[in-house]
């Protein structure tokens, strides 16, 4: 890190069908970074990588065309719409031989980019991860922001090390980011991850806006699958309450069976079927959800063992002159 610029910092945003939002944000981070390397906080080679996720709109097209008069835009297409984190990974593995420190902010404008700054001041005092936390979720709507408290405190549950309020707004020094490299597997929940990781870090905290222009990317079915990657990847909570729940039914039906035997020898057997429906349904219903809950983690190993690409690099765009072969 050269002391009199500042450290050389790269902004990743990954973008998944963001026209609507991208050339405000593109706007927004350019004033910002100038700003930043005019006070001499970052190093005039800092720049800002937006990663077209797969998008299907004029996401990448707005990415090349800005291009042309602002040299601070640099872009990675993927060649399909990977998903958001694995877009974050793909963005941070492109740029971490350029960089002493990289930002990875959504490109929708929900976060404030002016809180940057205090990203890389706390960068300069010798934090490795610095987290953006949300102090209100006011703008959110009121389903946004149950499901997310909800999964926050899902997650604390089932002793998953994550940072409360904290999404993917985030500084990582190069460092950092080199060592999720040792993670080999291949669906990497960063919430969980990188507190995982060590190194000194400390928390920023902002007041999360509305969503600049567009909808979110984010659809229920996403939220879910996010979760439960999420859960599974880091948890094997899920099993043994399904142990717990077996061991209760165990009990119960001990009593019941105690029960059952005292009735036949004091005569008063009565042999109804009620209780013969009930404890199969019961029982079923019981198996069947230890059944698909082993079969997530089945589902888990089975993905893992594939070792498939996280991500598949279309296109790199890099200052003149330096347009190599794309990196894996
Ligand atoms: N995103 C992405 N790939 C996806 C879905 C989303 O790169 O498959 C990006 C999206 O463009 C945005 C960020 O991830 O920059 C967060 O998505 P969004 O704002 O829609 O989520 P929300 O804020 O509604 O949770
Ligand atoms: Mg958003």
């Amino acid at each position: 890190m050269d002391l009199r610029s500042g450290p050389r910092l790269a902004i990743v945003s990954p973008c998944y069908n963001e026209e609507e939002v991208l050339p405000e944000t593109i706007m927004r981070l350019s004033g910002l970074l100038t700003e930043l390397m005019d006070e001499k906080l970052v190093a005039p080679d800092s720049f800002l990588l937006f990663v077209d996720d797969g998008s299907s709109d004029r996401t990448w097209p707005l990415i090349v065309e800005s291009r042309r008069h602002n040299p601070l835009v640099h872009g990675l297409k993927l060649a399909r719409n990977a998903g958001h984190q694995q877009a974050l990974v793909a963005g941070l593995m492109s740029v971490r031989d350029r960089i002493d420190c990289a930002v990875t902010i959504d490109a929708d404008l929900q976060d404030d980019p002016a809180i940057i700054r205090e990203f890389v001041k706390k960068y300069k005092e010798g934090c490795d991860i610095v987290y953006g936390v949300r102090r209100s979720r006011a703008t959110d709507t009121f389903f946004k922001r149950t499901t997310a408290i909800g999964f926050y405190r899902l997650m604390e549950w089932m002793g998953v090390n994550i940072v409360f309020n904290h999404a993917d707004f985030r500084l990582m020094s190069k460092r950092a980011i080199d060592s999720l490299e040792r993670f080999k597997e291949v669906n990497l929940f960063l919430r969980g991850i990188v507190p995982s990781i060590g190194f000194r870090s400390a928390s920023v905290y902002y007041d999360r806006t509305e969503r600049f222009a567009g909808t979110s990317k984010y659809p229920l079915r996403k939220m879910i699958a996010f979760a439960l990657d999420g859960i599974t990847s880091f948890s094997i909570r899920p099993i043994r309450l399904v142990t717990l729940a077996g061991f209760i039914v165990f009990l119960a039906s001990l009593t019941a069976a105690v029960y059952a035997l005292i009735s036949k020898f004091t005569g008063n057997a009565v042999s109804g079927w009620t209780s013969l429906i009930v404890s199969i349904w019961l029982l079923g219903g019981i198996q069947l959800l230890a059944l698909g809950l082993i079969g997530e983690y089945i589902g888990k190993i089975y993905k893992e063992t594939k070792r498939r690409p996280l991500y598949i690099v279309e296109t790199l765009l890099l200052p003149e002159g330096q347009e190599a072969a794309a990196p894996e």
